[in-house]
């Protein structure tokens, strides 16, 4: 790998984000930082953009743009919404990494598909909301989709030299987060802090809640679907406390490939940009002997509601897993503002999907009016 990859990155003040620009550090001649775009976050946008000299930046909080503009005189400045997809639709750069959280990802991932330009995806919600769709663009486009996501980098390693009919089963793993040997009688008390502290890794503050739901695993299988061309059947999840293995595949012949390593999002990140290298990084490295065990058990799908309503919603197909991520998302919100309690978050969801008008093919109009639709619901709910 010679030629320097221009790169964008789309929320680039969050945990995927700043672990992005780590990464991008440590190999200044391989990649250019092209773009980058914050929502709240001015003074960390205007930090990273002094250190990595982007052509252009936005800020989604327009109130901030004239501060951001006085801080980079040299740099093109926008702001809001259109802001955003407007250097997601740019051409210019190799790769764009969508660091971006919930369903605010889903447009700007279909904006580069439309530019040509690949596309290094943590942004797990474009896929669950609109995945078939998706895939329908990335062929007609010619663009690869590099997952980021932990479980997905690791299945898709995997996969590599590997022919799709030999496939018997993915197994995708997650740690069962906070909540794992917590009684189900316990969860009505469950708060914002206890449902923030996740035993293995630091993340931004939705996708850890979705941890402590579980959602996230259910988000993830949805995102496998679409990813791998698998049916749900084909898909399943297994309890792993450690987080080393980060997924597996099983074959026909009963051979099981898993790959491994310590949590660090740093990891998939840099694959998602240098496939199919491997990079030399001095970051910790994994010590089996250091760990011990691993150890697995089956998910509780009683006690983590989430993970029934995920593999339902994409039995059901159609709109409802989109009514299914963007009410997970609004009832995450309202949880962290102590609105409503850590049980309400998937009864809210249910109450979501029963009531939304069912659409079987969505079109990209009908899954915006959707998200629209799903978000009043859940506010006045
Ligand atoms: P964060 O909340 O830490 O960061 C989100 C980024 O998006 C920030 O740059 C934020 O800007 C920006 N942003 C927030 N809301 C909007 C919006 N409405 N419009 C435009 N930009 C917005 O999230 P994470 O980095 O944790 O997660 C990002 C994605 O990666 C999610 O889809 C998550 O599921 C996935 N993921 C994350 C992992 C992790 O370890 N964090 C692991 C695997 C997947 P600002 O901060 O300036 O407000
Ligand atoms: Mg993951």
């Amino acid at each position: 790998m010679s030629v320097t990859k221009n790169i964008s990155v789309l929320g680039a003040t969050g945990s995927i984000g700043v672990n992005a620009l780590n990464v991008v550090r440590s190999y200044p001649d391989l990649y250019r930082i092209k773009y980058l775009t914050a929502h709240s976050q001015a003074d960390l946008l205007i930090e990273q953009a002094l250190e990595f000299s982007p052509k252009a930046v936005s800020i989604g909080d327009a109130n901030q743009y004239e501060k951001v503009k006085q801080a980079l005189p040299e740099v093109e400045v926008l702001s809001g919404r259109n802001g955003l997809l407007e250097l997601a639709g740019r051409d210019d750069v190799d790769t764009m990494l969508n660091a971006l959280v919930g369903s605010a990802g889903m447009e700007p991932t279909i904006k580069s598909i439309q530019a040509g330009v690949d596309i290094a995806l943590s942004n797990k919600e474009s896929l669950v909301m609109a995945g078939d769709y998706i895939n329908g663009l990335l062929k007609k486009y010619e663009v690869d989709l590099y997952p980021v996501d932990s479980e997905h980098s690791a299945i898709w390693q995997c996969l590599l030299g590997e022919s799709p009919e030999d496939i018997k089963r993915l197994v995708v793993t997650g740690s069962g987060g906070p909540f794992r040997t917590l009684p189900i009688e316990s969860f009505i008390n469950i708060t914002v802090d206890q449902a923030l502290n996740h035993p293995n890794w630091a993340m931004g503050r939705k996708i850890t809640i979705d941890s402590a739901t579980m959602m996230n695993k259910g988000l993830e299988v949805i995102e496998a679907r679409w990813l791998f061309h698998l049916p749900a059947e084909k898909i399943d999840i297994v309890i792993h406390p450690q987080s080393i293995i980060h997924s597996m595949v099983e074959f026909l012949d009963g051979s099981v490939k898993a790959q491994l390593g310590l949590p660090d999002m740093k990891i998939p990140i840099q694959y998602a940009l240098s496939y199919p290298r491997h990079l030399k990084q001095d970051w910790e490295q994994l010590d089996l002997a250091k760990i011990g065990s691993l150890t697995f058990e089956a998910p509780d799908l009683k006690k983590f509601k989430c993970i029934q309503l995920a593999f339902d919603a994409l039995e059901e197909g159609g709109s409802v897993p989109v009514v299914l991520n963007v009410a997970n998302e609004e009832a995450v919100y309202r949880f962290l503002n102590e609105e409503i309690s850590f049980n309400a978050i998937p009864e809210l969801i249910t109450k979501a999907i029963d009531a939304h008008e069912f659409v079987e093919h969505p079109e990209l109009n009908d899954i915006l009016a959707l998200e629209q639709w799903t978000q009043a619901f859940i506010k006045r709910s």
